[in-house]
């Protein structure tokens, strides 16, 4: 059985009736079986959802009615993203045993699709980190190079697919944690605009910040993804009423002429050489393509990390004050109420949750600075078409390597936390392997709710040979 499934392949096989739903998802939970023991990617499989799923697709097959979009696509669900029936620990001890009453709305639109979920994909501890490192379930180990990291947060997410265990994925991006991530394991991975996916039933983060999107192995399958999970949704009044075009069908749209600004604050010291080549390599595959590269400038990105972890971290520490042992998860009993919030936040975070929690002051300072790089955006974007940059400033780096220097890894979201900031859509797509082993990855972002250029262009750019610089 093949194991490189695309939405359309599968859709096409199941018609054909070359493979039933429920036999290609067993297939897919047989390749878990044997990989994920190593990788550590799904936390929670959950194959009696899928199970109720293959059934209703082999129905419709079976009765000869029109498929959806993703009819029996097997996909995974980071696990700060609610499934109703299915544990949600979000990486974290304090909801070790917590299982949703309800499905977060991007999943309830996956399911109505036809996607089959497969199970709930490991994360940094409340989507809080650059590694994966941070879950309280452990490390995942990178698909591509296994003493590596898969990136994070949702490391998972981007595991899953880039390892064949998972046609799709979905993943949250607070500052960068699902573009880095598909950087990092070499898959094509984005961010829509702020309230382009509903947030309904996302576990905040940092809730002006937190964005759900899609993980898949080309620009196709993301495109797909996107536009069945985007739209407005009533339950999230920060979803918006933009219409959602049919992504897939402006991807062929010509690319040619479209002027690309390329920010010199992206290309300072800090940066790896070998990316930086591939970079260069990426960017003279869109001069190919007709693009013109423009030089701009960017002045306020010195601050966007500062900014981005001031304004995450005030967010953060508000949105966990819920978990206090009286509605959810963990409680550690203790003779007073005080008490017994202390000694279940104290057993029940990790450290790099509780350092956060303790971070989130200055908050006003931060949120000037977050106004004055969306306006770096929007000068930019009046300029030029699209920004082209790394996604990341180095390529996956070994397990282990910088957890004990939290500013590292802070400085590893360098380049996405900006967009993250501006509110913009963001792609990151392959861009070469350093030494034909280490993935690179090219950001490509646009002004807000300008998701089809972003896929225009990132499709282009991978037919034309990109992922191969
Ligand atoms: N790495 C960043 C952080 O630790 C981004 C995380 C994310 O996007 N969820 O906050």
């Amino acid at each position: 059985m093949p194991t490189n499934w695309t939405i359309d392949g599968v859709k096409e096989a199941l018609a054909a009736k070359k493979i039933s739903a429920r036999e290609l998802t067993a297939d897919f939970y047989k390749r878990i079986e044997s990989r994920n023991r190593e990788l550590n990617a799904y936390l929670t499989l959950s194959p009696e959802r899928a199970r109720r799923q293959t059934d209703r697709i082999d129905a419709l097959v079976a009765e000869g009615k029109p498929l959806p979009l993703l009819a029996g696509v097997p996909v995974a669900v980071k696990d700060v993203i609610s499934t109703r029936g299915i544990k949600t620990t979000c990486g974290s001890k304090i909801l070790e045993n917590y299982v949703p009453p309800y499905d977060a709305t991007a999943v309830e639109r996956l399911e109505a699709a036809g996607a089959v979920i497969l199970g709930k994909t490991n994360c940094d501890e409340f989507a809080m980190g650059s590694s994966n490192e941070n879950s309280a379930y452990g490390p995942v180990k990178n698909p591509l190079a296994e003493d590596r990291v898969p990136g994070g947060s949702s490391g998972g997410s981007a595991a899953v697919v880039a390892a064949g265990l998972a046609v799709a994925s979905l993943g949250t991006d607070t500052g960068g944690s699902i573009r880095q991530p598909g950087s990092f394991c070499g898959i094509p991975a984005m961010m829509g605009s702020y309230g382009r996916v509903s947030r309904y039933g996302l576990i905040a983060f940092a809730s002006s910040l937190d964005r759900i999107g899609p993980f898949a192995s080309n620009v196709r399958d993301v495109a797909a993804i996107l536009r069945v999970i985007a739209g407005r949704d009533p339950h999230d009044s920060t979803s918006t009423t933009v219409p959602v075009p049919d992504y897939r069908a402006e991807l062929g749209k010509a690319v040619k002429g479209l002027r690309l600004g390329i920010p010199k604050e992206y290309f300072a010291e800090g940066m790896d050489a070998g990316e930086r080549k591939k970079i260069e390599a990426g960017m003279e595959v869109f001069e190919k393509l007709g693009c013109q590269l423009v030089d701009i400038r960017m002045p306020h990105t010195d601050y966007a990390i500062a900014a981005y972890y001031i304004i995450a971290t005030a967010e953060a520490s508000s949105n966990l004050a819920r978990y206090d042992g009286v509605r959810y998860g963990l409680r550690v009993d203790d003779e007073s109420l005080l008490a017994m919030y202390r000694r279940t936040r104290g057993a029940g975070f990790g450290a790099e949750v509780k350092r956060r929690i303790v971070l989130g002051a200055y908050y006003l300072k931060g949120q000037k600075v977050r106004s004055l790089i969306a306006q770096d955006f929007r000068d930019a974007f009046k300029k030029v078409d699209a920004i082209l940059t790394p996604t990341s400033p180095v390529p996956p780096f070994k397990l282990g390597e910088r957890t004990d220097d939290p500013l590292q890894m802070y400085l590893a979201d360098i380049y996405t936390v900006t967009g993250s900031l501006a509110g913009v859509p963001g792609i990151s797509v392959p861009c070469g392997k350093i030494d034909e082993k280490l993935p690179v990855g090219m950001q490509i972002l646009a002004g807000a709710f300008l998701e089809a250029r972003v896929l225009a262009l990132a499709h282009a750019f991978e037919q034309a040979g990109g992922a191969a610089v």
